[in-house]
């Protein structure tokens, strides 16, 4: 079984110029009707095809890839990074989640604390919520902002226009640089949601996973949709596409994304560092002298 590649063609935005989120279901289904094990069967493939690709990007050593994660709670961010992560060499990847920012992380830039995670060439870097936050949750609650102690600016614009500015500008320069951005949005729905909370508090083994501010966090539902669709309006680019996935079909999410990390590495172009007649002789030097000690 393969996935088909409108599939992957339907949710990669690669140019954000009038984005509507209204056209991207979450329970879209691409007349699909995938079952739990043709899902297992891509997950089993995508998996082979992202370790065969990782140890090329490994070797290749000139490009990283950063892979973003944002979603509403309990769309599926930890599960899908969970399988991403079980298909890779954990030597080359790393996770980092991002939560309210620390007093020291508030000292500093926005974009400051993300920075430093960044992956180092021929290395998979997952951020679970990422520097784009700063324009949803602060967008919804503004007074966030407060303890961001931003002085005046000299420029012109609303502070959002400001945040995409050096967004886009930052992930360009990435993009130069030898990374491959890709970001991916969990598409869940409002009543997905409440259906995967009220799981949460009724069944005890999920107990844990229940957040009470999530649930608060539902009343403002709207305003995160119009952030969200407004930041990927303004970011979405060749260089650094977002994905918007639908997710309440937790397996067929799954596939997507994996799916979508192997094309996008077989695009690089990888190859394996070749040997030449000089580094051969040295190899052969080498093999002489073991047989001989
Ligand atoms: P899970 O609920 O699956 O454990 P999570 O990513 O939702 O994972 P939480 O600890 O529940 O983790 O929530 C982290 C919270 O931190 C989110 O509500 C998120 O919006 C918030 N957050 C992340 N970055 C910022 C930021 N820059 N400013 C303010 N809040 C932020
Ligand atoms: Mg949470």
């Amino acid at each position: 079984m393969k996935l088909p590649d409108k599939i992957l063609k339907a949710t990669r935005i690669r140019d954000g110029k009038g984005f509507s989120l209204a056209k991207h279901k979450p329970d879209e289904g691409f007349g699909l009707k995938l079952k739990k094990a043709d899902a297992k069967e891509l997950l089993a493939q995508g998996k082979e095809q992202l370790s065969a690709m990782q140890e090329r990007l490994y070797a290749d050593d000139r490009w990283s890839l950063l892979l973003v994660f944002q979603a509403m709670d309990a769309a599926g961010k930890d599960s899908t990074i969970e399988h991403v992560m079980s298909g890779v060499n954990p030597q080359g990847c790393e996770v980092h989640s991002f939560k309210a920012p620390s007093a020291e992380e508030l000292d500093h830039d926005f974009l400051w604390r993300t920075t430093c995670r960044l992956p180092q060439r021929g290395r998979i870097g997952i951020f679970n919520r990422s520097y784009y936050e700063e324009v949803l949750v602060v967008r919804v609650h503004p007074a966030f902002l407060e303890g961001q102690r931003l002085p005046p600016s000299p420029h012109d614009g609303s502070l959002w226009e400001q945040r995409f500015d050096s967004i886009r500008d930052f992930e360009r320069h990435m993009a130069r640089n030898g990374t491959r951005i890709l970001k991916f949005f969990l598409h869940v729905s409002k009543d997905e949601q409440k259906r995967r909370q009220l799981e949460r508090i009724d069944n005890p083994d999920k107990n844990w996973k229940f957040n009470a501010r999530d649930v608060e966090e539902r009343a403002h539902w709207d305003r995160y949709m119009a952030a969200y669709e407004d930041a990927i309006r303004e970011t979405a680019r060749p260089h650094a596409p977002w994905y918007v996935v639908p997710a309440d079909d937790k397996w067929l999410m799954r596939v997507i994304v994996l799916k979508a990390i192997v094309a996008e590495l077989q695009e690089l172009g990888l190859t394996f560092p070749q040997v030449d007649d000089e580094a051969k002789a040295r190899i052969a030097a080498a093999r002489a002298a073991l047989e001989a000690s």
